[in-house]
C-alpha cells in the first residue's frame, strides 16, 4: 500500500508538471492564433500516436476541445491511436467523448484504420465501445498481435471429445447441432443478397440434423466434428433452448460438424435457406467470408480434403475406416505397420510454407515477385514449401535464392496463417537481403522487382494503380504492412 501511495504521488506530480506547462502554453496559444493552435493539435496527435495515455489525459484536462481536433489530412487523435495500435489511448479518447464516426480526407474512420492495420481489438472496441467499458486492461490481456484471416474461429475444437463416441452420437442427432455442408470442398453459403443482416460478408449456411439426415446416410459421406461454439463470445449464438429427447446428454454445448458430399444440389436446401449456393470459384470468394467463420471453413475444408485424398492407407494401400470424429483414419488390414504406435499417416496433415517479405539492405525497398497465375499487375511476397530437414530460416534463404538469386541473412518470424487450399500453414517472415541483384528464375516466377516504400504506399492507396498487391485477408499483405508500420504514419 505504501508503494502504491508513493507511486500515486509521483504520477500526480508528473501530471501536475505536465499540466502546468500545458496550462501556460494554452494561454500563450490563445494569444497568438492559428499557428500555435495547429502546433498544439499536432502535439496532441503525436502523443496519441506514441500511445502516452497519461500525458494525453492531462492535455485534455486543460483543453477538452482537443479531443476531436483534426489536422490537414482530417485525422483525429483517435485515428492516430488506431493507426499505431494503442488500445488504452483509444479507450481514453472514447471515455472523453470523442466522436468515433468522424472520417479523414480519405474517407476512413478510426475503425477502418484499425482494421486496415490489423489491430483487431481496437477495431472491436470502436465497433462497440460499451462492451469494453469499465475493464481496466485490454479485454484479452494480450499484446496487440497480428491476427490473420482464417486464423480466427468461433469454435473450441474440444479435441478430447473426439474419442467419446457416445457423446459424438448424441450430438450428431441433437436438434440444435450445426452442420455445414461442402460440395467438392466448396461450402454452402448464403449470399449477401439474401442475408437479413445486410452484412456484406458471405455467411455459412447453418443446417441442422433433419436438413442433412439423408446426406449423412450416404456411405461415401464423411462427417467431421469441428468443435463446440465458444461460450460468452460476442456475436456467437448460445445454445438455444430446444427440447432434447435425452436431456442427460444435454451439456449445453453447441456442436458443429462438417460434411462433404460431391453430388449434392444446393436446391435441396433452399427451403431451409433461400438463396443458398455452393461457393465457387473458391478464390477469391473464400476471402469474403465472415471473419469468425473463415477459421471454421479453414479447419473443415482442410480435413475434408484430407479425407478425399487419403482414402487408402498410405503404408499398405488397404482400405481405412474413419474414427475420432473424423480426425483419424485407421487401416483395416491386420498387421499393417501403421497400426503399431502412433503414425502420422493416420492423421490430417498440414504442409508448412514459408512466405517472406525480403527487405533491401538500405531498409527502404522490398522485394516482390509475380507468379504466372496471378491476376495482371499483381505482385506479392515470395513463398515456397519447406523441404524435409529444413529450418524455417533456411527455407526462406533457399527459396529467395532459387527464385531471384538474392542472398538473405537474418530472418525474423512475424505471424502465421492457415491456408485451406488445401491444407497449408503460411509462416510469415521478414528477411534481410545481403545482396540486391535480381536474376529471375522463370520456371518459378515471371518477374521480381524492388519496390520503394513510396511505391508501395501508392500501390496501396491509389485506386486504378496498374500494380496491385494481394488483399488484406492474405498474410502477404500483412507482412508488407508490418514493414511499412516501422515508418511514419500513412
Ligand atoms: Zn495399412
Ligand atoms: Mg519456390
Amino acid at each position: 500500500m505504501v508503494g502504491a501511495a508513493i507511486a500515486g504521488t509521483a504520477s500526480a506530480t508528473t501530471n501536475e508538471a505536465v499540466g502546468n506547462r500545458w496550462c501556460s502554453e494554452n494561454i500563450r496559444m490563445a494569444n497568438s492564433g492559428n499557428t500555435l493552435k495547429k502546433e498544439m493539435v499536432a502535439r496532441f496527435h503525436e502523443t496519441a500516436a506514441k500511445g502516452d495515455a497519461a500525458k494525453l489525459s492531462t492535455m485534455l484536462t486543460y483543453s477538452t476541445s482537443l479531443v476531436d481536433e483534426v489536422d490537414e489530412k482530417g485525422w483525429t487523435a483517435l485515428m492516430y491511436a488506431s493507426r499505431n495500435g494503442h488500445f488504452e489511448v483509444a479507450r481514453l479518447l472514447l471515455e472523453k467523448g470523442c466522436n468515433r464516426s468522424l472520417s479523414n480526407k480519405s474517407g476512413q474512420t478510426a475503425q477502418d484504420i484499425a482494421k486496415f492495420w490489423g489491430y483487431r481489438t481496437i477495431a472491436d472496441l470502436l465497433a462497440n465501445p460499451t462492451l469494453a467499458a469499465g475493464t481496466g486492461t485490454r479485454p484479452d490481456g494480450l499484446q496487440e498481435e497480428n491476427e490473420n484471416y482464417f486464423g480466427r474461429t468461433l469454435l473450441n475444437k474440444l479435441s478430447e471429445k473426439r474419442s467419446d463416441s457416445n457423446w459424438l452420437k448424441a450430438k450428431q442427432i441433437h436438434p440444435a447441432t450445426v452442420y455445414i455442408l461442402f460440395s467438392n470442398l466448396n461450402p454452402l453459403v448464403i449470399s449477401p443478397k439474401y442475408n437479413e443482416s445486410r452484412n456484406p460478408d458471405i455467411q455459412l449456411c447453418r443446417l441442422n440434423y433433419e436438413d442433412v439426415e439423408q446426406v449423412l446416410a450416404k456411405p461415401e459421406v464423411t462427417s467431421v466434428f469441428l468443435g463446440v461454439e465458444q461460450q460468452n463470445r460476442t456475436g456467437g449464438s448460445q445454445m438455444k433452448c430446444l427440447e432434447s429427447e435425452d436431456s442427460a446428454d444435454d451439456d449445453g454445448l453447441l456442436a458443429w460438424f462438417a460434411l462433404n458430399s460431391n453430388y449434392e444440389s444446393a436446391d435441396n436446401f433452399k427451403i431451409k435457406s433461400p438463396g443458398c449456393c455452393f461457393l465457387q470459384p473458391v478464390l477469391p470468394h473464400l476471402l469474403n467470408l465472415n471473419q469468425e467463420e473463415a477459421g471454421v471453413v479453414a479447419q473443415a475444408r482442410s480435413v475434408l480434403d484430407w479425407h478425399n485424398r487419403y482414402r487408402f492407407c498410405p503404408t499398405c494401400g488397404s482400405d481405412t475406416k474413419v474414427t475420432e470424429g473424423g480426425y483419424k483414419r485407421v487401416c483395416l488390414k491386420e498387421n499393417c505397420p501403421s497400426l503399431q504406435g502412433i503414425q502420422n499417416t493416420s492423421y490430417p496433415r498440414v504442409d508448412p510454407v514459408v512466405i517472406m517479405l525480403v527487405i533491401h539492405p538500405d531498409g527502404n525497398n522490398c522485394l516482390l515477385g509475380r507468379q504466372r497465375r496471378y491476376p495482371p499487375g499483381m505482385f506479392s511476397c515470395l513463398a515456397g514449401f519447406i523441404e524435409p530437414g529444413e529450418t524455417i530460416e533456411d527455407a526462406v534463404r533457399r527459396e529467395v535464392a532459387e527464385e531471384t538469386t538474392v542472398n538473405v541473412g537474418h530472418v525474423q518470424y512475424v505471424s502465421s496463417q492457415p491456408w485451406p487450399l488445401p491444407s497449408s500453414l503460411m509462416i510469415g517472415c521478414l528477411a534481410n537481403a545481403l545482396s540486391t541483384e535480381i536474376i529471375v528464375d522463370k520456371a518459378e516466377i515471371v518477374d521480381a522487382q524492388w519496390f520503394s516504400r513510396q511505391q508501395i504506399i501508392e500501390i496501396m492507396t491509389e485506386q486504378d494503380h496498374p500494380i496491385s498487391i494481394p488483399p488484406q485477408q492474405t498474410i502477404a499483405n500483412q507482412l508488407i504492412k508490418q514493414w511499412l508500420k516501422k515508418n511514419a504514419n500513412l
